[in-house]
């Protein structure tokens, strides 16, 4: 080697061990500006907060973050802070008191952003305190509600829309009382829909409300399939359609039986619904591994893929026109998950357009007779 490549590579050593050496002074100085400015102690506290919080320092970084912080992408460990957050600490510094906000925190091009409450308030001169909460959930359910209350008026209007012109039509045309008949019996078409309609909305808003509803008692599952059974026995006799019962066990189950036996109807009365007449609607109770399932079998229309995903979402209907003729309201289905949710259940669907269609709800098994 030429005395020039030594030098060279002397110099490059050097070089780097300097710049390995001052990124070490640089960390440890940093740790110890960090101790210095955050006691132990203070970040002790700070570390078992469920809350995300950080210590925010004059030059928009942090001091000091707990792993709350982190996971909310507020503030990394290495003093990285989010720059809404830092901006909200400057506005704090330059008010001198607390100030609040509410961030979109995205975390990756591709994850959508969670929505976090940030407030900050300023402990002194050089620090700022922020914390931080996740108000993601909250935001969607408040949407939820949201739509819901537009969904509702959306489709109280329709019946009490026809109601008034079909009354319009009656006034009009008293003395032809053919017509008069005709169109009385279209009115009480529509107000037994309008009646279903609110029956249910004031069900689901009792359903999705805090807490639960379910008093739990013992309950023969075939019992309650018995009782779902005859009382949607008026509607398939209408349409000549024969329910077959098959029970291949008799488990207990702990549950609310009004609410259990309101969910097997919605399921069977849909079955009858979407079946053709003169068919078959076929209903199974059974219990295996601890679990008791009640099957809802129709040989049907069917529900296209496409529809299947959403046909338990309140006010859905995968062919409205004809849901509509048929009286539906588009809630019987999300009426059924609610009630699968609350007694810790599930509801779950095949089907196949021109097949049919089998639902089936599951609960577990309090005690199990043979
Ligand atoms: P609806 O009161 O309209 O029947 P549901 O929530 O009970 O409301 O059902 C939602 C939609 O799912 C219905 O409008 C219908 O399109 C579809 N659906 C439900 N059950 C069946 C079934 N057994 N066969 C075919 N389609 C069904």
């Amino acid at each position: 080697m030429s005395p020039e490549v030594w030098v060279a590579a002397i110099l490059g050593a050097s070089v780097g061990a300097i710049v390995t050496a001052s990124v070490v002074h640089l960390r440890r100085k940093r740790a110890a500006i960090a101790a210095t400015l955050v006691p132990h102690r203070t970040r002790q506290l700070m570390s078992v907060l469920q809350a995300g919080a950080v210590i925010i320092r004059r030059d928009r970084r942090s001091a000091f973050s707990n792993n709350a912080a982190g996971a909310l992408g507020v503030a990394r460990v290495d003093g990285a802070l989010n720059g809404d957050v830092a901006d909200l600490a400057e506005e704090a510094w330059r008010r001198e008191e607390p100030v609040e906000a509410e961030i979109a925190v995205q975390r990756g091009v591709l994850s959508t952003p969670r929505f976090v409450h940030v407030r900050v308030v300023p402990l002194d001169e050089d620090l700022c305190l922020a914390l931080a909460n996740d108000n993601t959930d909250m935001r969607a359910a408040e949407q939820s509600r949201r739509d819901f209350a537009v969904n509702v008026s959306h489709e109280l209007k329709t019946p009490i829309g026809a109601l008034s012109l079909l009354a319009e039509t009656i006034e009009e045309g008293a003395d032809d009382p053919e017509m008069v008949r005709k169109f009385a019996k279209k009115m009480r078409k529509e107000s037994r829909r309008l009646t279903k309609l609110i029956q249910e909305i004031i069900e689901i808003s009792r359903l999705q409300g805090a807490g639960s509803v379910v008093e739990h008692e013992d309950l023969q599952l075939d019992g309650v399939v018995h009782e779902a059974v005859e009382a949607a026995r008026l509607g398939a006799d209408a349409r000549q359609i024969r329910i077959v019962t098959d029970i291949k066990a008799r488990p207990t189950v702990l549950g609310d039986r009004d609410l259990l036996v309101m969910a097997l109807r919605n399921l069977i009365d849909n079955a009858v619904q979407y079946s053709d007449e003169r068919s078959e609607v076929a209903v199974a109770v059974g219990a295996r591994d601890g679990v008791a399932s009640v099957t809802v079998v129709d040989r049907g229309i069917g529900i296209e893929p496409k529809d299947q995903e959403r046909i338990f979402e309140r006010f859905y209907r995968a062919d409205p026109a004809r849901a509509r003729d048929t009286g539906g309201t588009g809630l019987g289905l999300s009426i059924v998950k609610h009630i699968a949710h609350q007694h810790s259940g599930s509801v779950s669907l095949w089907s196949e357009p021109g097949v049919g269609s089998t639902f089936t709800f599951k609960l577990s098994v309090h005690q199990e007779e043979s």
